[in-house]
């Protein structure tokens, strides 16, 4: 008899889990919304394509994790593979990105005072977010780029942010590396998403669609109990499931739980985790080779313009326009938003908005101990946890991937 196994969750994480177990056990996968995709879902709107979080593109640098995704398409006639072009508005210039490594196309005395900071950094130890971005880029770069930028994204103080969280998702440069690339006009293509793929059409919707194709998914569904037994696991009225995988938002979980001995303990803690939510606003623009325009600067509320419309073109309807969508941080009024795309460059038209309240995890310097005591209470009575809000890591798609690939061996 094949083990009976519930995914709570038809987001990437819970797709591809379903997925890579398909033939391995009787998976069923319960989704709260009508759509499945969580947070890579997109809708379309007077024929445009629209991304309703972010503006999602895919690539990996774990070579398991490209074999098992490319074995479900065919990445030369459904894909089109992209070099990254992004850049940097500041000061009404558009800067080339990383911005570190063009220091040339600043201001003179910025540039100047950049390289005064290169050649005087000491290899000292970062006990923090701040800490690192000050002793890798320089007081100068921190203060015009790094701090306002990331300060709109997390929201936090960025000395609360710690080191451990970030590792393997920033760069490392070394001063003399950011002065050779300067000198030498090197573009680093070390970087996560340098080159990317995308859909040809559909955007990320087309992968969780291709991805969940024969799987059993019962969708407009959100649980509202589960309750344990020395060899089973409830949910609802559902029949009992031999394992439960949930990648929901792990501070809603204990709520679910009937047998509040397994994770009562950790109640506070998981009611301290916090998150951002991100303001997705879908608009027509000017026709750009831009891939992604990030926006630091402090006069301006949005961070970020990504240009899917440029991805590929059938992302953009019948206007002859072409398409982005701006992302703000956390929530912002519709009278906002106005104000807001106004003062960006393009020639922007609002076309759609959404608010989505969970977008980025923010970890603290105890979380990571804490999802691994939270996964050894729950995995005793047969729940596991998988996906960025309920390992609650900064994962990309490629990622949550991994980490079901990952999660296989104890489930089977
Ligand atoms: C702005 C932004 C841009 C991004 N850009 C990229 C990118 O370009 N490339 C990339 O690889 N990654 C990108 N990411 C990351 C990517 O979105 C995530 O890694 C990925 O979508 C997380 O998938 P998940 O399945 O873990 O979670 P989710 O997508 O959140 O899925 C969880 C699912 O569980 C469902 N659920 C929750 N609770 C319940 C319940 N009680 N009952 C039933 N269902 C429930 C939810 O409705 C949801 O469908 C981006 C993220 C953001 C926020």
């Amino acid at each position: 008899m094949k083990k009976r196994i519930a995914i709570i969750g038809a987001g990437i994480s819970g797709i591809s889990l379903a997925r890579m177990l398909e033939d391995k056990a009787d998976v069923t996968v319960l989704e709260q919304h009508a759509k499945i995709g969580g947070l890579i879902g997109c809708d379309r709107v007077e024929d445009v394509l629209y991304h309703r979080v972010g503006g999602h593109v895919f690539n990996s640098k774990n070579q398991d994790v490209l074999d098992w995704f490319w074995s479900f398409f065919n990445k030369e006639d459904e894909f089109i593979q992209a070099n990254r072009l992004a850049k940097v508005y500041l000061n009404n210039v558009f800067i080339d990105y990383p911005i570190e490594d063009h220091v040339f196309q600043l201001n003179n005395a910025d540039a100047e005072n950049i390289i005064d900071d290169l050649i005087n950094i000491k290899s000292v130890t970062s006990n923090n977010f701040e800490d690192f971005l000050i002793n890798t880029f320089g007081i100068t770069l921190y203060e015009i780029y790094f701090k306002p930028y990331n300060k709109k994204i997390w929201n936090v103080d960025l000395k609360e942010v710690p080191l451990n969280w970030l590792e393997g998702k920033l760069p490392m440069p070394r001063p003399k590396d950011i002065i050779y690339n300067n000198v030498l006009r090197k573009q680093d293509k070390s970087m996560v998403h340098s080159v990317f793929y995308y859909p040809k059409y559909g955007g990320s919707q087309f992968i969780i669609d291709r991805l969940s194709e024969g799987i059993k998914i019962i969708s407009n569904y959100k649980i509202t109990k589960i309750s344990t037994d020395k060899f089973t696991v409830k949910i609802d009225d559902f029949d009992p499931f031999d394992k439960v995988v949930f990648t929901g938002d792990i501070r809603t979980l204990n709520n679910l739980l009937q047998d509040k001995l397994i994770l009562d303990q950790y109640e506070s803690e998981l009611d301290n985790l916090k998150s951002n939510g991100t303001t997705n606003v879908l608009c027509y623009c000017d026709k750009t080779d831009l891939s992604w325009l990030y926006i630091p600067e402090d006069k301006f509320r949005a961070h970020r313009i990504i240009y899917t419309g440029g991805f590929s073109e059938t992302n953009n309807g019948p206007s002859g326009r072409s398409t982005c969508t701006v992302e703000f941080s956390n929530f912002v009024s519709i009278e906002d938003i106005h104000e807001e795309i106004r003062k960006l460059p393009g020639n922007m038209e609002i076309l759609a908005h959404n608010y989505e309240p969970n977008s980025y995890v923010i970890q603290g310097e105890n979380t990571r101990d804490l999802i691994n005591k939270i996964k050894d209470s729950l995995r005793k009575h047969s729940i596991f946890i998988l996906g960025r809000f309920a390992e609650w890591e900064y994962n990309n798609m490629d990622k949550c991937i991994e980490s079901s690939i990952n999660l296989i061996n104890q489930l089977i």
